[in-house]
């Protein structure tokens, strides 16, 4: 029943060679880096100009202005020169490259990709969109299911499912994660990447916890609170480091794999000895995830200059959130009749 068991560790070991692969080939190239300077002073590339790098008088005159707005307006023109610059010198570059017989390299930790109008990484940001959709129906159809169709308790209203309130949060950390995540596609800003990173981190720590509290049966509200309270200095000291300190890839890529690793595990572990009457979902979520993880670790460069492994991943989340949900809901209902069996 474990023969997914020796992946594991396996996958443990890729996650730590992944390190450096952040550190990015392509920025760390002088061609590369002349064009970006070059193209911030002049505000064109080849034949392109960059509406964006072109400061008028009238523009630059605002600093001593009565309205605060006006610096905002100059960061912002500044953060797209910045970004136009970057993108145009990458396609440029890769097309040199491309002459001589070169392979891809990335570009600030990521492949270089075709935008489609404001959008940098079409293909990633539109699967987040679909994953966020998903993950609003699943958490929709549990709330009703919970509320309206399972029977509540007699005496306080509420649900016999003792997990309810801690499904809903997490609901609302995975909608917020791809929330971020879709914007972060959009447009690779250092904001948005870093709310991007710091929600992600916010969901695995906090699906950590779940998985642990479920698997283990905790339903005591002071024990809940022993297993949670270090998870989540952990994970809030983490997330303060990577938007405080250091915007460590490769740490944050371990941090990740590892919080992943152990909730796969329980969850494994768990359907596997409890007999759980809907584990088969729970199978399908585990190695579908851990399959997923792969993808993540085994990173390509972009087909078409459109979909590479992340946007593969962002694929496979789909029909996983959709089975993660299902066994969600069928573990409530399981729950609740097992509870309504015993209160008769
Ligand atoms: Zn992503």
């Amino acid at each position: 029943m474990m023969a997914g068991g020796q992946w594991f560790p396996f996958l443990l070991l890729l996650g730590f060679l992944v390190r450096g692969i952040h550190g990015s080939a392509g920025d760390a190239d002088p061609t590369y880096r002349a064009c970006v300077e070059q193209c911030e002073k002049t505000g064109s590339v080849g034949n392109v100009s960059i509406s964006h790098c072109l400061f008028s008088a009238n523009d630059l005159s605002v600093n001593n202005t009565w309205y605060m707005q006006e610096p905002l307006y100059l960061q912002w023109k500044q953060l797209n020169c910045r970004s136009d610059c970057c993108y145009y010198c990458m396609m440029q570059r890769e097309m040199e490259r491309a002459t001589l017989g070169l392979s891809p390299v990335k570009y600030h930790g990521k492949w270089p990709f075709k935008r489609i109008y404001v959008f940098q990484e079409p293909v990633s940001a539109a699967l987040s969109a679909l994953n966020l959709m998903m993950q609003f129906i699943g958490w929709l159809s549990f709330s009703i299911l919970v509320n309206y169709k399972l029977p509540l308790r007699p005496y306080n209203k509420r649900t016999y499912y003792e997990y309810t309130g801690l499904w809903h949060i997490f609901g609302l950390l995975s909608m917020n994660a791809w929330f971020w995540s879709t914007i972060f596609h959009t447009r690779d800003f250092e904001l948005t990447e870093k709310l991007d990173y710091s929600s992600a981190v916010a969901l695995l720590g906090y699906s950590l916890i779940l998985s642990l509290l479920r698997t283990l049966d905790v339903k005591d509200e002071a024990t809940r609170v022993m297993f949670a309270a270090p998870i989540l200095a952990f994970v809030t000291t983490h997330i303060l480091y990577l938007n405080f300190y250091a915007l460590d890839y490769g740490w944050n890529m371990k941090v990740c794999v590892v919080m992943g690793m152990i909730q796969l595990l329980m969850w494994a572990i768990w359907a596997g000895m409890k007999r759980h009457p809907h584990r088969s979902k729970l199978w399908a979520v585990v190695f579908g995830g851990a399959l997923a993880m792969l993808l993540e670790i085994y990173d390509f460069p972009p087909y078409y200059r459109y979909v590479d492994a992340h946007a593969l991943w962002h694929a496979t989340t789909i029909p996983l959130t959709y089975f993660w949900w299902s066994f969600i809901k069928s573990d409530a209902e399981h729950r609740t009749s097992v509870l309504v069996k015993k209160a008769k």
